[in-house]
């Protein structure tokens, strides 16, 4: 029997998983020119500038927070330099972390711990739209 005067708990909502976008953006650093007309147009504010792998103080790049990313493709959309590509959603962060020299996607667990994903670091970078010889 319920004490007098203590209301009982509310039940705990349920936790609903948060459904992930089919493809997020990823942006390929080799052709990042730390413009920032990306970080503009991204309506979630997932797109963070980084520095670039010399001249810290100087060439500055960007990166997107998978996390956040709700996959709308605005950034690729906008990118004057053609350099952010969207990615199916299980393969992205894979994908980033060759393409990124510094990365905030090490907190991104829920594909970290999917299956089937390594966290690779590429060699130099590729070119947009060139192939690694
Ligand atoms: S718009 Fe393209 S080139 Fe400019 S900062 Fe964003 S990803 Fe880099
Ligand atoms: S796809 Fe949309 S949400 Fe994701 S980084 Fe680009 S602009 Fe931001």
């Amino acid at each position: 029997m319920a004490e007098q005067g203590v209301r009982p708990a509310p039940p705990s909502a349920p936790v609903k998983a948060k459904k992930r976008p089919k493809e997020l953006a990823v942006v390929n650093q080799a052709g990042c020119t730390g413009c920032e007309v990306c970080i503009e147009f991204c309506p979630v504010d997932c797109i963070l500038t980084v520095p670039g792998p010399e001249y810290d103080q100087h060439k500055k790049l960007v990166e997107i927070d998978l996390d956040i990313c709700i996959g709308c493709k605005l950034c690729v959309k906008y990118c004057p330099w053609d350099t952010i590509e969207m990615i199916p959603s299980a393969e992205s962060l894979k994908k980033a972390s060759g393409w990124t020299q510094r990365s905030v996607l090490p907190g991104a667990e829920w594909i970290q711990n999917a299956p089937g994903i390594e966290i690779v670091r590429e060699g130099p970078l590729p070119l947009p739209g060139t192939k690694k010889s």
